[in-house]
Formats: structure tokens, C-alpha cells, sequence
């Protein structure tokens, strides 16, 4: 299955194009986001939980890390590695609790926890392609597959 692009021309789409997502959403997917310092991953991951009907703020998990957000539908584990030290700081964090299927992982810089990248159903790149993003999304598994097919 070839890459799916689409061309977002501000936050505002980069947002909505989280919601539609949240769609498509299935319990234990794992997507990877990658992209620099200011793509829009944490802009995506806000979209996606309106999408599923979460109406309190979502923090980026800058600091923390890890957020976990449980919704009426799938619920989501949102995590920023960038400061990550190492692996066990991830198992530290609990990341097997959110491993058994139930969540959906959203992952900034996958690139920090090999590990966790290796287990991805769909790898996500954001390009700036002033003035908006282009979003890049390759599915790595069939489960990844299921959620491209739904695409436009
Ligand atoms: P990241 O989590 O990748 O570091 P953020 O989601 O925090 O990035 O977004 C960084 C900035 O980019 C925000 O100011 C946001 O308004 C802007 N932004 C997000 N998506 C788009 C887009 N598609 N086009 C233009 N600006 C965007
Ligand atoms: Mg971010």
C-alpha cells in the first residue's frame, strides 16, 4: 500500500485532520509522529481527542512525558520522548500498562525509544511545506492498513 499525503494548510486543518482520525480509531494502535520542533504532532494529537470527545485540555507531554487521556471510545496514551533518557525510564513511566491493547499510542519522538518505534502500525511524518504541513502516513502493520483504506 503506497504512502497516504495530504497537504494541511494550518492549524486549523492540521487539527481537523486529527478529528477525522479519531474516526478510524482501533483499540492498541500504535502511530508514530515524526517531524521537527513545531510540525504540528501535538496539534494533531489535540484534534484526534476532540475527535473522540474529550473536552479538557490536552497538555503537551513535554515534561511529563506521558499524558493518558481515557474517552467513551478508544482511549489514548500520548507521549513527547524527546527528553527521554533512556528505555527505562519509558518502563518506568508504565508503558507496559498502556501495551495491552486497550490504548492507542500517539508518539513524539519515536526516534528516542527504538524499541517502542519497532512496534508501529503507522509511521507519520509532517514536512513544512510553508506556509502549511504535509502529512506523510505509511502503515507498517494490517492494522495500520485498515485505518489508511478509510482515507480519502
Ligand atoms: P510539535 O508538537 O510538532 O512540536 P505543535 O503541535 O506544538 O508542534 O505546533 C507548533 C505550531 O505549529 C503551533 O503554533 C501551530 O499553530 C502550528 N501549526 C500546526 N499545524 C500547522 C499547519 N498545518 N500549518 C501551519 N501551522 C501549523
Ligand atoms: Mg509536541
Amino acid at each position: 500500500m503506497p504512502p497516504y499525503k495530504r497537504y494541511l494548510a494550518d492549524e486549523n486543518a492540521q487539527s481537523r485532520f486529527g478529528e477525522e482520525l479519531a474516526g478510524h480509531l482501533s483499540m492498541g494502535l500504535l502511530v508514530m509522529l515524526r517531524g521537527d520542533l513545531g510540525a504540528g504532532k501535538t496539534t494533531l494529537v489535540r484534534g484526534l481527542l476532540r475527535g473522540l470527545g474529550y473536552t479538557g485540555s490536552v497538555r503537551s507531554p513535554t515534561f511529563t512525558l506521558l499524558e493518558s487521556y481515557q474517552t467513551d471510545a478508544v482511549s489514548v496514551c500520548h507521549l513527547d520522548l524527546y527528553r527521554l533518557a533512556d528505555m527505562d525510564e519509558l518502563e518506568l513511566l508504565g508503558i507496559r500498562d498502556y501495551l495491552d491493547g486497550h490504548w492507542s499510542l500517539w508518539v513524539e519522538w519515536p526516534q528516542r525509544a527504538p524499541e517502542l518505534a519497532r512496534m508501529a502500525d503507522i509511521e507519520m511524518n509532517i514536512e513544512f511545506t510553508d506556509p502549511g504541513r504535509t502529512v506523510i502516513l505509511a502503515a507498517a502493520t494490517a492494522r495500520g492498513e485498515q485505518l489508511l483504506e478509510k482515507l480519502p
